[in-house]
């Protein structure tokens, strides 16, 4: 199971910003859409950055909520982890885990293409696993 197959379930929708918006309208984005985190691009496409509920939060327990003025540029991760259409589950359920975090912008030939949540990986995993039970089942009945 890779990412390609995630994608292909979940669609290749991303929420993305430039990163002189504002913290206070990346929180608006973030309650709009549903979401954890947004990916900050510049040229429609290039991933520069990206922010998370939890940077906010840092943030504004770090400095008051006069940091909702600043840009994202501000708080943002700049040093994004990344993975390809190619990528296992596996492979990513690792990085996850090594780096903390929950979200990685699916990237080829420098554009970005997807998103892959943790909740997207334990989602694919239980249907994996919900697949490999229902043929053992249709194996045992049937033999
Ligand atoms: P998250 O668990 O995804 O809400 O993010 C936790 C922290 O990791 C925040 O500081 C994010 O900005 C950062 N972060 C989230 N996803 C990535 C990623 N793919 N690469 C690098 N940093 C990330």
């Amino acid at each position: 199971m890779n990412v390609a197959a995630i994608l292909k379930l979940k669609g290749r929708r991303v929420v993305t910003t430039s990163s002189d918006t504002s913290l206070l309208d990346i929180t608006k984005q973030l309650r709009t859409h549903g979401i954890g985190c947004i990916v900050i691009t510049c040229s429609g496409s290039k991933v520069i950055g990206i922010v998370s509920e939890r940077d906010i939060v840092r943030e504004i327990a770090r400095a008051g909520s006069k940091v909702l003025k600043e840009p994202v540029e501000t708080c943002m991760t700049k040093d994004v982890v990344t993975c390809r259409e190619s990528d296992t589950i596996d492979r990513l359920m690792a990085e996850m885990t090594a780096h903390r975090f929950r979200h990685m912008p699916v990237v080829e030939r420098g554009r970005l293409i997807g998103l892959v949540s943790i909740g997207d990986v334990v989602k694919m995993q239980i249907a994996e696993v919900e697949m490999e039970v229902a043929s053992m089942r249709t194996y045992i009945s049937t033999s």
